[in-house]
């Protein structure tokens, strides 16, 4: 199936043509449409099954460009993932209004990534760690928060990010959004949606 029959915008849609996505991948088309609707997902993808997009969709959908405030967040288990991460939301945000996507990972210094942020952020993707430690030095505020995801849930659990996630989950607004994707499903995966997810879905493609 297409996206045409999403509650996309024409300019979104418009773009998902420039850029050759003619047919949703299968996670796309199970997770869109209660992701749009404002659902909590746990989705079981792999890498290359088009799952950024399925997440990142979504978090635009819902965005205000015209408020500066943090209005999603993306943790990652690494750089390389965040980056990627990134330079696809950033695909595909190029036909609405400025929208401005910031990364935080560590080997960076914080002061660069802090003056990033105070110059307006609507989306911030990045590692649990260094998330941490912006939200600690005051840098980094969730309380405009639409949509949290946890990308590669599993991986970030086998990091020992467990305290980390469940910190940052306890500073966003309770009504948000969390988007959870996993390749499998450990037990961690299960007791982060139980203290932080609200009658999840699960979708598994
Ligand atoms: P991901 O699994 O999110 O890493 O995505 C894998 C690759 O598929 C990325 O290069 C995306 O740009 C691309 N992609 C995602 N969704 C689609 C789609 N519906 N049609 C064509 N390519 C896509």
């Amino acid at each position: 199936p297409g996206f045409g029959a999403l509650p996309l915008s024409p300019a979104t849609l418009a773009n998902l043509e420039a850029l050759g996505y003619t047919a949703m991948t299968p996670i796309q088309a199970a997770s869109l449409p209660p992701a749009l609707a404002g659902q909590d997902l746990i989705a079981q993808a792999q890498t290359g099954s088009g799952k950024t997009a399925a997440f990142a969709l979504a978090l635009l959908a819902r965005l205000n460009a015209r408020r500066f405030a943090v209005q999603a967040l993306v943790l990652c288990p690494t750089r390389e993932l965040a980056d990627q991460v990134a330079a696809e939301i950033r695909r595909l945000a190029r036909a609405e209004e400025n929208t401005k996507v910031v990364t935080l990972c560590g080997g960076v210094p914080l002061r660069g990534q802090a003056a990033s942020l105070e110059h307006g952020a609507h989306v911030v993707v990045g590692t649990p760690g260094r998330v941490m430690d912006h939200l600690e030095r005051g840098s980094l505020q969730l309380g405009a928060l639409n949509t949290l995801v946890l990308d590669e849930a599993d991986r970030m659990l086998d990091m020992g990010f467990f305290d980390d996630i469940a910190t940052v989950a306890r500073q966003c607004p309770p009504e948000r959004q969390t988007l959870l994707f996993s390749a499998t499903y450990p037990e961690g995966i299960a007791r982060l949606a139980q203290r932080f997810m609200r009658s999840p879905r699960q979708i598994a493609v």
